[in-house]
């Protein structure tokens, strides 16, 4: 029997923006050798694996700031920096962000305590799996459970964006389908700031996105996407894909 496609809030959301990206990241090899390392993506997953370690009750070499500073120079990834001073400076901005991060976590610590961290979540939608990888979820006294969510690009976050966000979303209808009897909630932390926003859907909420989700995600599973057509957007002037989009002969542009 064939294995069931897998769809993730990062591949919903790629096909959202455009079908050809997601074709090209997706589904056809031949894209991967378009794509090219971000500085944000290495920066973010070098905070990422640090903040885990931080947070993993299980990991016990990371517990002060002077630990997470050496865990954040030996997690360090170098890939997409255009420069040695390019990569100097957001190693610098790291750290900052690393002992800023720290020193609330003393002064203020947080209500609640940390279940999982790196937590994977499933749903068999029935066309497809759906996944999810939650940086954090912590429990609260009266049983709430709060994904977290870090982003280290971002300098503020409201709960309106919190609520609209397609992944938050998604992972409270994950984290709802593995406890069905607790509430949850999910929280967006923009790392540069220490800005947190929180939000949380309603049954109703929940079931409407899960609709909506199962009518995108057959969508996807079932596309043909060797017939799909570039259409041009503002997402083109930044993506890696725009040299073989412009083969395209229908493709603004294309030779
Ligand atoms: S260049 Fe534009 S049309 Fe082509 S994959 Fe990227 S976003 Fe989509």
């Amino acid at each position: 029997m064939a294995k069931k496609p897998t769809l993730s809030p990062t591949r919903v959301a790629t096909y959202l923006a455009c079908p050809v990206k997601y074709r090209w990241t997706f589904v056809d090899a031949r894209g991967h050798w378009y794509v090219r390392a971000k500085p944000y993506f290495s920066f973010g997953l070098t905070l990422h694996r640090v903040l885990e370690r931080f947070h993993d009750a299980g990991d016990r070499g990371v517990e002060t700031k002077g630990q997470a500073l050496l865990a954040y120079e030996e997690n360090w990834i170098e890939a997409g920096y255009d420069s040695a001073d390019a990569m100097a400076e957001a190693l610098g901005e790291g750290k900052q962000i690393i002992e800023r991060y720290l020193d609330r976590e003393t002064e203020a610590p947080r209500t609640g305590r940390t279940l999982f961290v790196e937590k994977l979540l499933k749903k068999d939608m029935g066309a497809f799996r759906f996944i999810g990888r939650v940086d954090r979820i912590d429990e609260h006294d009266d049983g709430t459970l709060e994904i977290v969510d870090y982003k280290s690009g971002r300098e503020s976050v409201s709960e309106a964006e919190v609520a609209a966000d397609l992944a938050m979303c998604a992972y409270q209808m994950l984290l709802r389908h593995a406890f069905p009897d607790r509430r949850v909630m999910a929280t967006i932390h923009a790392l540069r700031t220490g800005d947190r926003a929180s939000a949380s859907l309603s049954d109703e909420d929940l079931a409407e996105f899960e609709r909506d989700l199962t009518f995108i995600g057959e969508e996807i599973v079932r596309r043909d996407f060797e017939d799909v057509v570039p259409v041009s957007k503002r997402l083109c002037a930044a993506c890696d894909f725009l040299a073989l989009c412009r083969k395209h002969p229908d493709f603004p542009g294309a030779p």
